[in-house]
């Protein structure tokens, strides 16, 4: 029986982003110029394919500073760490190396300038991110009033109760939903009208792009793949956006998990990939598909990304 045509269409832009790149980059010349082992400090990014194959190349990913070998290198990964952790890596006399996002590094910035004003700040997130941990980790120790409040979603905007809201400001994860964190800091500001901010949020370009680019497949399309990993923040973000809108998403980074019943009665389907996922896991779906359907690939239109970050001194 010949094979069903189906139309698969790719979005733009699509995959890694340049602080993925950059992190991955810095763990690659760390173990070029010091040699295996180089230890990471948690994934350096969320994605079981590039974990595996900096593994293979001899990059050890820990939990705990503890379990490093004292005056080896470490990499604090592209999420970031507390100031704690920075604090820690020098007292057991570990050679840090910051694959930190210069996106998040503008986040913790801004956490500790506020601090030092005595503000107390209230951070748009997902608890137990290591993103998060990072940004609230950057209160000023010489700062005793200033505190930092997670908040994640409306319910939680409504238990907040600061009699004093002059001092108040609010910062976010890079990763979250756009709609979703607008919701969160609409219903802020209408409970606290003088609560300073950044302009929109700061949700990165990568992420932002990534979001309006799923939702221009979603009309068109009866299903979706997400590229990304489970403990991927902005992949997770993607999917949500396809289901919330009624159309059928996956999210998938081992094609040894493909089905082909996924692909049962679809004609139009849409492949995309969160920041963190390599374009090798994308052409990996396409040759599943392939295998089961004869396919028509297009690309969509998007915008352009050519931002590149600067390697720190390794
Ligand atoms: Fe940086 Fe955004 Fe990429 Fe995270 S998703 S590494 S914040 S550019």
């Amino acid at each position: 029986m010949p094979k069903e045509i189906i139309n698969l269409s790719l979005a733009n832009p699509r995959g890694f982003c340049a602080g993925v790149d950059r992190a991955i980059l810095i763990v690659e010349k760390a173990l070029e110029k010091y040699g295996a082992p180089v230890y990471v400090h948690h994934e350096v990014v969320h994605n079981k394919y590039v974990i595996n194959d900096l593994n293979k190349k001899g990059a050890i990913f820990v939990d705990s500073l503890k379990d490093i070998p004292k005056t080896s290198h470490v990499i604090f990964s592209a999420h970031g760490v507390s100031k704690a952790i920075k604090k820690q890596a020098h007292d057991f006399n570990l050679i840090a190396i910051d694959a930190t996002c210069p996106l998040v590094t503008k986040v913790h910035s801004e956490v500790n300038k506020l601090s030092k004003k005595e503000h107390t700040i209230i951070m748009i997130g997902h608890k137990g991110h290591p993103e998060v941990d990072g940004t609230m980790g950057q209160i000023d120790e010489n700062s005793p009033h200033s505190e930092i409040h997670l908040v994640e979603n409306i319910e939680g905007v409504e238990k907040l109760n600061f009699i004093n809201s002059n001092s108040l400001s609010y910062v976010s994860q890079t990763t979250l939903s756009m709609d979703d964190t607008k919701k969160i800091i609409d219903s802020l500001k209408k409970k606290y009208p003088s609560i300073s901010g950044p302009k929109n949020d700061d949700i990165c370009y990568a992420t932002q792009n990534r979001q309006e680019a799923v939702k221009k497949m979603l009309k068109q399309h009866d299903l979706i793949f997400v590229i990304g990993s489970k403990n991927s923040s902005n992949s997770n973000r993607l999917v949500e956006i396809a289901k919330e809108r009624m159309v059928e998403a996956i999210l998938i980074d081992d094609m040894s998990n493909f089905k082909k019943s996924w692909l049962k009665n679809k004609k139009n389907i849409g492949i995309t990939a969160g920041a963190s996922a390599p374009e090798i896991l994308v052409q990996e779906l396409i040759r599943e598909i392939k295998k089961n359907k004869h396919v028509l690939i297009s690309e969509i239109n998007g915008i352009e990304e050519n931002i590149i970050f600067k390697l720190p001194k390794i």
